[in-house]
C-alpha cells in the first residue's frame, strides 16, 4: 500500500515509521532484522531503507595506499523486498540522484516495480566528501525535482527510450526531502520552500523532514510550507541523540539548532549511557507534542540501532 494510502485510512491516527541503514558490504543483515524485530510490536506501515553514496576507500598494496571510489552499503532494493517478504510490511527504498545515470535508475525502479515495492523517496544526495559541491554523474540528474519527474513520467508509462508498447506501468507513490531549518545549501527558507514546491508540483506526494529539536520550527515549516502552497502531508523525522559528539556533530553536519536546555542536559552527563537516557527523554517529549498536534506519522532516524527508538515508542504508540 502506498504511505499517504496508510495516512489516509489512518484517519487522524499517528502512525509510527523508522528508517534504517542498510549493512556494509560482507555483513550479515542479520543485525538488522536483530534491530527491526523489537520495533514490529508497534506496527509501522512502511520502512525506510537509506542508499548511501560512494566514498572514498584506502587499500594498501605493497606497502602504498591505493584509493578507489564504491558504495560500501549496497542494496537497498533487496533489503527492502527481503523485509516486506519476512514481515509483511510496506518498505520505502531511497533512490538518489548522486551516483546514478538516468538509466540505472530506471532499471532500479522496474525492479521495484516487480517487486511490489509501490513506495520510494527522492533524493539528490549529497556531495562525495572530496567534492565541495553536489555533482551529477554523467547522465544523472542535478536535483530531486528532476528525480520526481521521472518517476512521475514513468508512473504515465513514459520510459526513457519507449522500445515496446507499454501495458504495464507502476504507480509510485513519492516522498520528497524537506527542512525545517532550511537545506544547507539554500541562500534562505523561502528559496528552500520554493525547491520543495517543485518536488511537490513535479509528483511528489508527501514530505519527510530533516531532524529537528524543536517542534517550534516544525510548526512553522508546516506553516510556511501550506503559505507557499505545499499541501501533501508533511512527516516529521525524529532523531534521539546518543551520544555526546552530537552536540557538535548534528549541527556541522545538517546545519540544525540544537536547543539550549537540551545541550545542556547533555553537557551534565558523564557517561553515553546517560545522554542517551536525555536522548530519549527529549524525543518522547518531542513526540508526544507532536502526536498532540495530530501529525501523520512520526518517524524514527534509528541509525540501525532499535533500543532508544523502542525505548521512545513504549511511551508514546
Ligand atoms: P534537492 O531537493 O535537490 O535540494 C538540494 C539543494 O538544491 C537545496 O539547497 C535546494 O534548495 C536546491 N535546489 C533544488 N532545486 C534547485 C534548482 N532548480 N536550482 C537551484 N537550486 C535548487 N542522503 C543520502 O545519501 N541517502 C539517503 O538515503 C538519504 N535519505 C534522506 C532522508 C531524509 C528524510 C532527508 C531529509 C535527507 C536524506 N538524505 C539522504 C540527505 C539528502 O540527500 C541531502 O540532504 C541532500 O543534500 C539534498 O537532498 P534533497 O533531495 O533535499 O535535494
Amino acid at each position: 500500500m502506498k504511505v499517504t494510502e496508510h495516512i489516509k485510512n489512518a484517519k487522524g491516527k499517528t502512525l509510527f515509521s523508522f528508517e534504517i541503514i542498510p549493512p556494509k558490504k560482507g555483513k550479515s543483515i542479520q543485525d538488522l532484522y536483530d534491530n527491526i524485530d523489537p520495533l514490529m510490536e508497534f506496527n509501522p506501515p512502511f520502512i525506510d531503507v537509506t542508499t548511501s553514496r560512494e566514498e572514498y576507500i584506502y587499500i594498501e598494496k605493497q606497502g602504498l595506499l591505493d584509493r578507489k571510489i564504491t558504495r560500501m552499503r549496497p542494496g537497498t532494493v533487496g533489503i527492502c523486498a527481503a523485509i516486506k517478504h519476512k514481515y509483511d510490511v510496506d518498505t520505502v527504498p531511497h533512490v538518489l540522484c548522486g551516483g546514478f545515470s538516468k538509466e540505472e535508475t530506471e532499471y532500479l525502479l522496474v525492479d521495484c516495480h516487480y517487486l511490489g515495492i509501490n513506495n520510494v523517496m527522492a533524493l539528490r544526495g549529497d556531495a562525495m566528501s572530496h567534492q565541495k559541491y553536489f555533482e551529477a554523474c554523467k547522465g544523472g540528474h542535478q536535483y530531486a525535482s528532476q528525480l520526481v519527474s521521472q518517476i512521475q513520467n514513468l508512473n504515465c508509462g513514459n520510459y526513457l527510450h519507449d522500445v515496446v508498447e507499454v501495458d504495464d506501468t507502476s504507480d509510485f507513490c513519492i516522498g520528497v526531502a524537506g527542512y525545517p531549518e532550511k537545506h544547507i545549501e539554500a541562500p534562505s527558507l523561502q528559496t528552500d520552500l520554493k525547491r520543495l514546491k517543485e518536488k511537490v508540483d513535479a509528483g511528489a506526494d508527501y514530505v519527510v523532514t530533516q531532524m529537528f529539536f524543536d517542534n517550534k520550527k516544525y510548526f512553522e515549516f508546516v506553516d510556511a510550507a501550506k503559505k507557499a502552497g505545499i499541501h501533501v502531508p508533511i512527516i516529521p523525522g525524529i532523531k534521539p541523540i546518543a551520544i555526546k559528539k552530537h552536540l557538535q556533530l548534528l549541527p556541522q553536519v545538517f546545519k540544525i539548532d540544537l536547543p539550549q536546555d537540551l545541550i545542556t542536559s547533555i553537557e551534565q552527563c558523564d557517561t553515553n549511557k546517560q545522554v542517551r537516557q536525555v536522548g530519549i527523554e527529549w524525543a518522547i517529549q518531542q513526540s508526544k507534542e507532536l502526536q498532540a498536534a495530530g501529525v501523520p506519522v512520526l518517524h524514527y532516524y534509528s541509525m540501525g540501532k532499535s533500543d532508544n527508538v523502542k525505548a521512545i515508542a513504549e511511551a508514546v504508540f
